[in-house]
């Protein structure tokens, strides 16, 4: 995993532009301790209002054919424009997760799949995300290539292209998810596997 670089407001470099000012009166936060926290936090040192940076979830399927392979989009946007991951977004305010995970994959696929066991949950520290990744029984729809995929097509266990997935978190859930499907297949060690840089 690459290192992960805090700027001044004890968040993420990219994300220290968008947390600069108090959402309740608009002054500058500061970042710093506070009374009665156990870390340092940003806060507004007009109205104390702290304000609290955690990461989103992310919630994503695996979408599983009746030939027992993974349906895989390749992505027609960055990051990751070009290379294969499973489908999945953010999870909205007002949806449960299993919502997410069934909007998302119709959305990204056109398929329609019902969510099962939970493959894992991955922490990405770089982006401030959790994914969590479904595996998910196609239960309708064709698949189709959509806003935010340039293909979709199915993989065998065995037939992961694992040099081309877009990201380490879809990596550890496509190894996580063959090894319980096919323990007889060989696993990458995922520290080997080349990516774009952040992804
Ligand atoms: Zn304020």
């Amino acid at each position: 995993m690459s290192e992960v670089r805090f700027g001044p407001g004890g968040v993420p470099d990219w994300l220290e532009p968008m947390v600069r000012f108090c959402s309740r009166c608009g002054g500058q936060l500061a970042f710093g301790p506070i009374a009665g926290e156990e870390r340092d936090r940003l806060a507004c040192p007009s109205c104390g209002f702290v304000f609290y940076v955690n990461p989103r979830l992310v919630v994503t399927t695996l979408p599983i054919t009746d030939q027992g392979q993974v349906m895989l989009i390749r992505r027609g946007i960055d990051p990751g424009r070009g290379l294969w991951a499973q489908p999945g977004g953010f999870l909205e305010i007002d949806e449960t997760v299993r919502d997410a995970a069934i909007r998302e994959t119709q959305e990204e696929t056109g398929l329609r799949v019902e969510p099962g066991a939970i493959v894992g949950l991955y922490s990405r520290v770089q982006a401030a995300v959790v994914i969590v990744a479904f595996e998910a029984r196609i239960v309708g729809g064709t698949p189709e290539v959509t806003r935010e995929s340039l293909e979709t097509r199915p993989f065998a266990p065995d037939a992961i292209p694992w040099p081309e997935i877009a990201f380490e978190t879809s990596v550890r859930a496509l190894r996580d998810w063959v090894a319980r499907v096919r323990p007889d297949v060989p696993l990458p060690d995922p520290s080997t596997i080349r990516r774009p840089s952040g992804a």
